[in-house]
């Protein structure tokens, strides 16, 4: 994904916030616990409740409980991704497709791909 859109997405999204004047949550990383964490908050917290947004490098989940079977060749290495298009509510959490290079917790500002994302980092 471009510079350009990332900046766009965080920015609707930004705008969003503060107009709602609700919390902004940043998931890093789309694993295990990035994404659980996005789930669970999707499931439990009612809409404009607050901003959540994940970025991962990947645009799926893969589920590394299942490598095994890729790597003797029962399962195909597509099978054992989870795409997160498929089960994460746009209208509830934003994903961003991208790597995060600098995080700075006490600071609550992360930068990917160049562009500075401030919230309360997970
Ligand atoms: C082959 C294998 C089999 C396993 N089997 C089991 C099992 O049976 N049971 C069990 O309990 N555990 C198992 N584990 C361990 C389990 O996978 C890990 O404990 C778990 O994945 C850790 O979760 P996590 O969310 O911390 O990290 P991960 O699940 O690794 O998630 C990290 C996420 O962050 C993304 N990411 C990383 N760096 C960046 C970056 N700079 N910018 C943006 N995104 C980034 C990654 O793409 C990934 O989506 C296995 C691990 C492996 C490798």
């Amino acid at each position: 994904m471009s510079q350009i859109n990332i900046r766009n997405q965080v920015n609707q999204h930004t705008q969003h916030s503060h107009a709602l004047k609700i919390p902004r949550i940043l998931i890093l990383g789309g694993g295990y616990g990035g994404l659980k964490t996005a789930l669970t908050l999707q499931r439990s917290l009612p809409e404009n409740k607050a901003q959540i947004t994940m970025i991962s490098k990947h645009d799926y989940h893969y589920q590394t409980t299942l490598l095994h079977k890729v790597a003797i060749g029962t399962l195909s290495a597509r099978k054992a991704r989870i795409y997160y298009r498929k089960i994460l509510d746009s209208s509830k959490v934003a994903f961003i497709k991208d790597k995060v290079l600098e995080i700075h917790p006490d600071k609550k500002r992360s930068f990917a791909g160049g562009v500075g994302l401030s919230m309360i980092i997970l």
